[in-house]
């Protein structure tokens, strides 16, 4: 009987957590590593900051800034950054080019309320800024509660002032009213999607009027107190991107510390990883790349999104400037889609399948396919690179699991997989899961963040 048990065992899968599968010791790794990745979170709000924050740890470890045309040889680290907003850290392995390069993607921007351009206004006493929200976000839960202003404003003569209000203990917050309880009853009648409104995300900012000011004295009070703190007046608003995101800074969720609660861990929890996963490999022997990208949440339009033309120009330059056939190059490498994905939430269980969901503290998720209804807008990974897949990352020992995004039909979303594997790049999804993604304060485990790491280094590795 028990020699028929034990054949069995062989024969089937289960699904391990990390404390079971890699132990104690890799447990207290995870949560040193969690550390640097909380630091991070706190200095990385928006795109621009993640950027500034990944340059900084790249510089420590030697990479320079890269411009097209310079020569290259192994062991060379480079980073190249677009526009301030997406930046490429590669580094040149022993192996020839034209055996494929390990390319990793992550996004750095996440849902957000972006100011418009002409954002301010006075109205019952108050003065308010508009806002155009930036992403896939639920408007209810942005009402009420502590947010803070990041951003740039460029002026006509091209000077740039950054702009931070919120962060520090004695800074002011910002602000948006919601409707009270008792004057509610014909909004509780309202479906969700119908009941908030984007034109009533208006942020708070004022409500003091300027000394011997007439008419709109309480927006004259911001315009005053904007000029004399970064000289800029209103026009200059318009020439700005500044954004609304939550106040609160990383901190530990739970008794046990095992979780990290922050805003915008998609995709900082897979950007962070790979960046450091980057860093930490320089014996890897095939060139490596991390993408840090902007614009995911919008589809990845624009320049400094993944759609740009920027990575084949790239994969071009580094391709003649190495001697290789770039259409060898291409045709070897890999990509990992780094991306995050839900995590079970058995409070919302219907809108998951189980036993193919990303379950909490089972390690990095791989998922073969993402899109909605029939997989439409998947890049759909092959049997053949799931297997690759799963070779490099058992041979590391890295716990993982395969997961779905959500039951059939509930719902669905894609990542920049389609758009690296139009460069005919084999490219599979791989990220860490979140719990209330898209919300201003998501949870991962420290665990899963840390197996995210230990994947993306046996990826540059093998
Ligand atoms: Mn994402
Ligand atoms: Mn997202």
């Amino acid at each position: 009987m028990s020699e028929k048990k034990s054949k069995v065992e062989k024969l089937r899968y289960e699904k391990k957590t990390v404390y079971e599968k890699a132990g104690r010791e890799t447990v207290a790794e995870a949560y040193e590593y969690a550390k640097g990745y909380t630091a991070f979170l706190d200095s990385s709000k928006t795109e621009r900051e993640a950027v500034e924050s990944a340059i900084a740890l790249a510089e420590a470890k030697g990479f320079l800034p890269y411009r097209f045309g310079t020569s290259l040889k192994a062991g060379d680290k480079y980073y190249y950054n677009n526009r301030g907003k997406n930046l490429y850290l590669f580094r040149i392995g022993t192996e020839p080019l034209e055996s494929g390069m390990r390319i990793t993607a992550a996004h750095l921007d996440a849902p957000r309320l972006d100011l418009k351009q002409v954002p301010l206004y006075e109205e019952g006493g108050m003065s308010f800024l508009k806002t155009h929200y930036y992403g896939g976000i639920r408007k209810y839960q942005w009402l009420a509660m502590p947010l803070a202003l990041h951003g740039v404003v460029v002026k006509q003569n091209g000077e740039t002032v950054k702009l931070t209000v919120g962060e520090n203990d004695t800074d002011p917050v910002m602000y948006i009213t919601d409707l009270l309880p008792h004057l509610a009853a014909a909004e509780n009648e309202k479906p969700v999607s119908k009941a908030f409104s984007g034109e009533k995300l208006n942020i708070l900012v004022g409500s003091m009027p300027l000394e011997d000011e007439d008419g709109e004295a309480v927006k004259a009070g911001v315009l005053h107190y904007l000029y004399e703190t970064y000289g800029i007046v209103e026009e200059d608003l318009q020439s700005a991107e500044l954004c609304i995101v939550p106040a609160a800074k990383a901190r530990d969720v739970g008794f046990d510390r095992s979780m990290i609660g922050a805003y915008g861990h998609d995709d900082r929890v897979c950007a962070y990883p790979s960046l450091t996963a980057l860093l930490d490999t320089p014996d890897a022997a095939h060139t490596s790349m991390c993408i840090l990208v902007d614009k995911e949440e919008t589809g990845s339009d624009g320049v400094t999104g993944m759609q740009c033309q920027l990575i084949s120009d790239l994969i071009t330059e580094l391709s003649r400037a190495l001697g290789a056939n770039e259409a060898l190059v291409r045709s070897n490498s890999k990509c990992f889609s780094s991306d995050v994905t839900a995590t079970f939430d058995p409070n919302f269980a219907d809108v998951y399948e189980k036993r193919n969901a990303s379950l909490i503290g089972c390690g990095i998720s791989v998922c073969k396919f993402t899109g909605s209804r029939g997989k439409s807008g998947t890049s759909d990974a092959s049997a053949e690179m799931v297997a690759w897949v799963r070779r490099v990352l058992n041979e590391a020992g890295v716990v993982w699991q395969t997961c779905e995004l959500g039951r059939v039909d509930a719902g669905g979303g894609g990542t920049v997989a389609k758009y690296m594997a139009k460069l005919n790049i084999d490219t599979i999804d791989i990220g860490v899961g979140v719990l209330s993604m898209h919300a201003p304060y998501e949870v991962i485990s420290k665990v899963d963040l840390y197996e995210g790491h230990r994947a993306f280094c046996a990826f540059y590795r093998a």
